[in-house]
């Protein structure tokens, strides 16, 4: 195909046609020129196709328009400014879609043929500590994505022609007959990549790649009660797509470190709260560290090791819904391991006078009490 024929010419329109018109003019040189009808001209397909092209860029008010202003140098990557692409991506259909009752109206070639592709999903992390994992907070992030060039609008070129080997389609389609039939195949253009037009000027911008890598800065903001490893979709953030085709997507993966003194237990939290045996057994105020600050908490006299303490809505808050967690406060009892001579003796002292009776109402074994802290 060196030069194509106006599209206005191969319907033997004029200009100002209607869209009525169009149709009308497709539907009565369709059936003239199939190549069924025709079984001995070689000549007709290629004008069936011709006359296929021709209706689709001239039925959509899109293409048609694009047409009108650019006429066959329409900048295109992979078909990309005639919606759907390829106009011969559907050819094996189009006769049964305007004959048969498929016929709709639009373009023959939704869901047909290979559209431009969209952009392939970033994804970046970011780690976030435990206070701003539970309130939330806003993060600057700097992401690095491929774009379309400006300069050349992702073509890749600043002066182009139509490609001869497709013809500008992007694909080229292969008919061979088989056991089953003729077997129609399209395939991406390898002469032109798929894009339609060789490139007679590349784009200095992005050394004719039409794309270009760039490091991108956003605010993000992390919801509050996000748990460790979770993904939040940025739509459209990613990389850019082939021209006419959205971008992908942003995923951002939110680490959240951990807190030297505050686990997290789902909602929850828990904190080791050490005392001493003598804290223990004779009863003591302690501050524990919580996410607002701190809390003073009563640890009554005679707690065991293991004892859990509950500090009603003081842990995370709930990423999906209201309130919060609570946070549990687990007493450990240290027990003395270096003791001077005179501590041992007043020990062994006071082990002298106790009996069964000063350890009574225990209440249980260590594992009992511990029980109750983890879900
Ligand atoms: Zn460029
Ligand atoms: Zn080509």
């Amino acid at each position: 195909m060196a030069t194509k024929r106006d599209y206005y010419e191969v319907l033997g329109l004029s200009r100002e046609a209607s869209e009525g018109e169009i149709k009308k003019a497709y539907r009565r040189l369709a059936r003239d020129h199939h190549p069924d009808a025709n079984p001995n001209d070689h000549g007709a397909e290629e004008r069936f196709k011709e006359l296929t092209e021709a209706y689709e860029v001239l039925s959509n008010a899109e293409s048609r328009r694009a047409y009108d202003t650019y006429g066959h140098q329409v900048p295109r990557g992979g078909g990309g400014a005639y919606p759907g692409g390829d106009p011969f991506g559907g050819f094996q259909d189009i006769f049964e879609a305007f004959f048969g009752d498929r016929f709709g109206g639009g373009s023959f070639f939704d869901g047909g043929g290979r559209g431009p592709a969209r952009g392939a999903d970033a994804q970046v992390e970011v780690e976030v500590d435990l206070r701003e994992a539970a309130f939330g907070t806003d993060r600057e992030i700097k992401v690095q994505t491929v774009k379309n060039c400006a300069v050349c609008d992702g073509v890749g070129g600043t002066e182009s022609h139509v490609c001869g080997t497709c013809g500008g389609a992007g694909a080229v389609r292969t008919v061979r007959q088989s056991l089953l039939g003729q077997m129609v195949t399209t395939q991406a253009c390898s002469a032109c990549d798929g894009r339609g037009r060789v490139i007679d000027v590349y784009c200095d911008n992005c050394r004719g790649s039409g794309r270009v890598s760039e490091v991108e800065s956003r605010t993000l903001r992390i919801p509050s009660g996000i748990e460790d490893g979770m993904k939040l979709r940025i739509s459209g953030g990613g990389h850019a797509g082939e021209p006419g085709a959205p971008p992908g997507d942003l995923y951002v993966i939110v680490k959240v470190k951990e807190d030297p003194e505050l686990m997290r237990d789902g909602e929850d939290l828990i904190h080791r709260m050490r005392v001493n045996v003598v804290e223990a057994a004779l009863g003591t105020d302690v501050e524990v560290p919580t996410l607002n600050g701190g809390s003073e908490v009563r640890i009554e006299p005679g707690t065991q090791p293991g004892t859990t303490l509950r500090l009603r809505g003081e842990g995370m808050p709930r990423l999906r819904g209201r309130g919060r967690g609570d946070l549990k406060v687990v007493v450990d009892v240290m027990v003395p391991t270096r003791l001077t001579a005179e501590q041992r003796d007043l020990l062994e002292k006071f082990g002298a006078m106790s009996g069964e009776e000063t350890y009574n109402g225990t209440g249980g074994t260590f594992f009992d009490r511990l029980r109750g802290v983890f879900r």
